[in-house]
């Protein structure tokens, strides 16, 4: 569903991707792992568009991100394209970036509504089926304010999941939020990975999750995966020198 394609990304004279390849079959849930600054959120931000590979192609459900064939070859892409692409991709960012001045239930229901076209009797029943799902079916008309962290991020994952994304994007969701509040959330996402058919590629400090919802585990380094497998594989009995470092410095 998702291919990188020799992807290489510079800031000035920083390589922080270094012609990377990888891909996530559908349904499969693959976790990013590895040392601040090895590129990690950089990968989820190219395929938000929010930043261009300076190399390489992405390909999201068979289409280009960020090109367009024209005439036999591949050109940049234009707004509309990436946007029909980007449709598929949902993410839920650290902060919640929750709209403040809209209760919950808008707060979901506002791109359904405005962007895909849904009526807004649908997207409202759309919206409590989501809270339910993340257990806040009872907060439909609370202000994010009113809510705890890991209640907002809840929320801002119902939000991503109704646009029916085929890929939900994390970036470290938890690492925001007060320790008691951490779980909540986790236990969420774990149930979403286990009774959805959503694919999902997560950047997370949190081994045990990674663990317990990985199909794959990819371990960064200096902008190149060094060590990828099952989490069974890597957590147990990592090949790399680097990856046995990491893990033995954050487990
Ligand atoms: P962390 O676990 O700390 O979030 P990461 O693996 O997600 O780290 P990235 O955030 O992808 O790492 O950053 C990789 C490198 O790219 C870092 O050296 C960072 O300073 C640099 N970088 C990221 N975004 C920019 C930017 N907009 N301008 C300049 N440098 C950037």
């Amino acid at each position: 569903l998702i291919r990188f394609d020799g992807v290489t990304k510079r800031f000035g004279a920083n390589t922080v991707l270094d012609s990377l390849d990888f891909t996530v079959d559908p349904g499969k849930h693959v976790t990013l792992i590895g040392p601040s600054g090895s590129g990690k959120t950089t990968i989820l931000r190219l395929l938000m568009t929010l930043t261009r590979p300076d190399e390489g192609t992405i390909t999201v459900d068979g289409q280009y991100l960020c090109h367009e064939e024209k005439n036999g070859g591949l050109v940049p892409a234009g707004e509309k394209h990436v946007r029909e692409v980007r449709k598929n991709i949902g993410m839920v960012f650290q902060q919640f970036n929750l709209f403040p001045n809209m209760k919950v239930l808008r707060n979901i229901t506002e791109a359904p509504v405005h962007v895909l076209g849904m009526s807004q009797d649908e997207a409202d029943e759309r919206a409590r089926g989501l809270l339910d799902l993340v257990g806040l079916g009872d907060r439909c008309d609370a202000y994010p304010s009113q809510l705890s962290g890991g209640q907002q991020q809840r929320v801002a994952i119902a939000r991503a999941l109704a646009m029916r994304p085929k890929v939900l994007l994390l970036d470290e969701v938890t690492s925001a939020l007060d320790p008691e509040l951490v779980a909540g959330v986790l236990d969420v996402l774990r149930d979403i990975a286990h009774t959805t058919d959503i694919t999902m590629l997560c950047v997370t400090h949190e081994m045990n999750f990674a663990r317990d919802i990985s199909d794959c585990v990819l371990m960064f380094d200096e902008g190149k995966v060094i060590e990828s497998g099952h989490p069974d594989k890597i957590f147990t009995e990592p090949e790399n020198e680097r990856t046995r470092d990491f893990l033995s410095a954050v487990l």
